[in-house]
């Protein structure tokens, strides 16, 4: 729209016609006699033809002004329009900077009117600090006479700011003076953009690494920090997958996870194990954002991160400080109550015992007051490092401070005094340990300790475990140390026991304290066929031991392979012996085999041996096997049996029922006889199970050509049931108890007689 002309402008042109009719009145002649006073009617025609014409030609000079006046009126208007409301503010100064013009423009731009504007310098309007700018670029477009650009920041009069660009050139007006034309641009908007873009640049060249990728994770751009941090420069990387950077420490759960935080919240942050490019693993913390965009989801993803792997390196290293023994390197006392705390829950899960053992050397008080310090801590490194490589890589073991250690034995058994013999074994094991002499610096010393045991169950607390560890410690100081003891008395009674017997087993052999009993098997007849040799201890005080009371504990010790051969060797001179009467011949005898002998390397030959020495018969002699033999190694088991079979020597599946029976191995046997465990017999006839059990094992038997003994034959009526059910041979009560070999005797004269 166009603005109103103003008032002033209507009162010069007033003024101006005015002038003009003043200055037309001064220039009529004024003497006008001179005009003659009488006209012939000719004369008068001509001259109105005369004056006619003038005024045509006045009215057409009249025309021609008003459309003139038009044309300029038009050219004032769009000279308005291009100069007043031009895009740009126009000023034009003289060389001392001094506003002669300014378009309207330029005073919507400096919030000032032309008033306050026009005879005032241009530099009030600049504000202080960018003036010199102002001054120089003035200075250099009057001394070049080249257009000249500047930024400054220019100041309304409201006291509002904004960035302006000033391109200015020089030019000279009608009276040749110079003057400056000054276009001045707002370019707020540009600058704030162009800072936001640096601001942008500096941060994505921050100190942190930062991989910006697409929604498949090829990687887009990466900034400084990330080729420091990874090795990676950008040619390695630009166009690569991002799991070029992968570890491998994190499974795919670890990923997924990931990745589902970043479809649902936009964002995951977490610790990252990733790898350089010189293949070193380094830990970051890394933070993913999903750059999206309306309507089309995430477009980019912006992983930003930091090494942290010194953060992680000095956080092992307060884990250290916290929880390691700074001498020994041991869990610490406060790891140690962690793991006492969770082998308590594992306890509660799993149903099996642990142990809590405190180790105490003996004497060290003496040692570190008459070597010094120094020598006890060279003890005290190698204590725990004996101890350390004497228990399980899953039990722990601490320094509980001073010369005191605690070994924590998780998960024993759930047997209690399986569990307490494990860890009396271990003890044992520790005491033993410490057995060589230690070198402190060249010094020979003799160490020894005495441990103090705890059983660990469910109901323990932590306190109270250490609290029994640490009496049973005391105890055992009190028995005169280099010992161990157990914190509950009835344990270490039992166990008392056990070791005597143990160390008087060892003896029985020598001190010839063993016998053999022969418990009778006859036939459907009711004729001895055969014997069981059964082993008898007869101890000197406790009179004779059944085998259920000491056979476990001669397996546990490997004294049953010392024990099985004497068996084996008294049997076969019984047989010997029986050979040389008509009524004994032909007796067999059934010798019991332990897995543990069985599984000896040597048992075929050992037993070749004996047979050999004693020249018997070897068809004599039968074995008793159990299915817990066969379970642990078939292949070995037909291997040794076939041998043993070379010679003639049968075999008995003992106790058969009782384990893992299955007819897929007892038909790769090579088996003689199938004995029916007495378990099964005890309940015959009457329980509807045991009756089919036992009816069952005799059809198998007979279906793979076996014999079939039952034992534990005490009643006519169990006797009756399993001949019913074709059972051919019994041993049991009903026929015999084991017989010494004397007794026995005499009772094969009698059935003889
Ligand atoms: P086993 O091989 O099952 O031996 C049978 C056990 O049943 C014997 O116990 C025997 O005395 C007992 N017995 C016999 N008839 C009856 C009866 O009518 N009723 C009842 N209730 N029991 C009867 P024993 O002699 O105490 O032997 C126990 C276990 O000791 C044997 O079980 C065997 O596993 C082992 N054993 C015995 N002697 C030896 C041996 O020389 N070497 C090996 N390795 N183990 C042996
Ligand atoms: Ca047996
Ligand atoms: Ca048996």
């Amino acid at each position: 729209m166009k603005p109103k002309k103003s008032k002033s402008d209507l009162k010069i042109a007033e003024d101006q016609a005015q002038i003009l009719r003043e200055r037309a009145e001064l220039l009529l002649p004024e003497d006008t006699s001179s005009l003659p006073k009488d006209l012939s009617p000719e004369k008068m025609q001509e001259q109105l033809q005369e004056l006619h014409i003038h005024q045509i030609e006045l009215e057409m000079q009249n025309e021609e002004l008003r459309g003139r006046k038009a044309e300029l009126s038009a050219e004032k208007e769009r000279y308005f329009d291009l100069y007043e409301l031009a895009p740009v503010g126009y000023c034009t100064l003289n060389e001392e900077g001094e506003i002669l013009q300014a378009n309207l423009t330029a005073t919507i731009l400096l919030g000032t009117p032309k008033s306050a504007l026009i005879h005032h310098l241009i530099s009030k309007f600049i504000i202080h600090d960018d003036q010199d700018i102002c001054y120089f670029n003035r200075k250099k477009l009057l001394s070049t006479h080249l257009p000249q650009t500047c930024e400054v920041r220019m100041m309304k009069s409201d006291g509002s700011q904004f960035w302006a660009q000033l391109n200015s050139s020089i030019s000279k007006n009608k009276q040749n003076k110079i003057i400056l034309n000054v276009m001045l641009h707002d370019i707020t908007e540009r600058k704030k953009s162009q800072s936001d873009l640096s601001i942008a640049a500096i941060a994505f060249e921050s100190q942190n690494g930062i991989v910006i990728t697409d929604t498949k994770g090829i990687i887009l751009r990466t900034n400084q920090a990330f080729s420091r941090i990874t090795g990676f420069n950008s040619e390695d990387t630009i166009g690569k997958p991002i799991t070029i950077v992968k570890s491998g420490r994190h499974d795919k759960q670890f990923y997924d996870l990931m990745w589902s935080t970043l479809k649902t919240q936009g964002r995951w942050q977490g610790e990252v194990w990733n790898r350089r490019k010189n293949g070193e693993i380094y830990a970051e913390l890394l933070t993913i954002t999903a750059v999206k965009s309306e309507g089309l989801g995430a477009t980019h993803y912006v992983g930003n991160f930091s090494d942290i792997t010194e953060d992680k390196e000095s956080e092992a290293a307060i884990h250290r400080l916290a929880y390691y023994d700074a001498l020994t390197g041991l869990p610490n006392r406060r790891l140690l109550q962690d793991r006492i705390t969770q082998a308590i829950a594992s306890s509660d899960r799993s149903g099996a015992y642990g142990a809590v053992l405190f180790v105490d050397v003996d004497h060290f008080k003496t040692l570190n007051d008459t070597r010094g310090h120094n020598m006890g801590d060279l003890l005290l490194v190698d204590v725990a490092q004996r101890l350390r490589s004497s228990v399980r890589q899953s039990d722990t073991v601490g320094r509980q401070g001073g010369d005191e250690f605690v070994i924590l034995l998780d998960n024993l058994s759930s047997d209690m005094t399986e569990a307490a013999t494990m860890s009396q074994q271990l003890g044992e094991k520790l005491r033993e340990a410490m057995e060589r002499p230690f070198n402190l610096n060249g010094v020979e010393y003799n160490c020894k300790i005495s441990i103090g045991i705890s059983l660990l169950t469910k109901e323990d607390t932590i306190d109270d475990l250490l609290r029994q560890a640490d009496l049973a410690l005391y105890k055992a100081k009190d028995a005169g140390r280099n010992t161990l003891r157990f914190f509950d008395s009835a344990m270490q009674e039992a166990l008392n026991l056990r070791t005597a017997l143990e160390s008087e087993l060892n003896d029985a052999i020598s001190q010839d304290q063993f016998r053999l009993y022969y418990q009778p098997q006859v036939d459907r007849k009711g004729h001895i066929k055969s014997l069981e040799a059964l082993i008898r201890w007869s101890h000197p005080q406790r009179g004779l031991v059944a085998p259920d009371d000491f056979i476990h504990l001669a397996e546990e010790t490997g004294l049953i392979l010392t024990l099985g051969k004497w068996v084996m060797e008294t049997a076969c001179s019984q047989l010997k012996q029986w050979e040389m009467h008509p009524h004994t011949s032909a007796l067999k005898i059934a010798v019991n085999v332990s897995a543990k002998e069985f599984r000896q390397s040597d048992y075929v030959a050992q037993v070749e041996r004996i047979i050999k020495a004693s020249g018997i018969n070897p068809l004599l002699l039968k074995l008793e096997i159990t299915e817990s033999i066969v379970v642990e190694n078939m292949r070995d088991t037909i291997e040794k049996m076939n041998a043993l079979k070379q010679f003639g020597i049968t075999f008995s599946m003992d106790d058969f029922g009782t384990g893992f029976s299955s007819l897929s191995y007892l038909a790769q046997l090579p088996l003689d006889q199938l004995k029916i465990d007495k378990s099964f017999v005890v309940n015959i006839p009457g329980t509807k199970n045991d009756e089919m059990i036992t009816r069952t094992i005799i059809t198998m038997g007979r279906g793979l050509e076996m014999n079939v003994i039952a034992e534990g034959v005490e009643t006519l009526a169990q006797r009756e049931f399993l001949e019913a059910n074709g059972c051919t041979a019994y041993q049991g009560y009903l026929f015999n108890r084991p017989l010494p070999i004397t007794e026995l005797e005499e009772f094969l004269k009698r059935d003889q007689d």
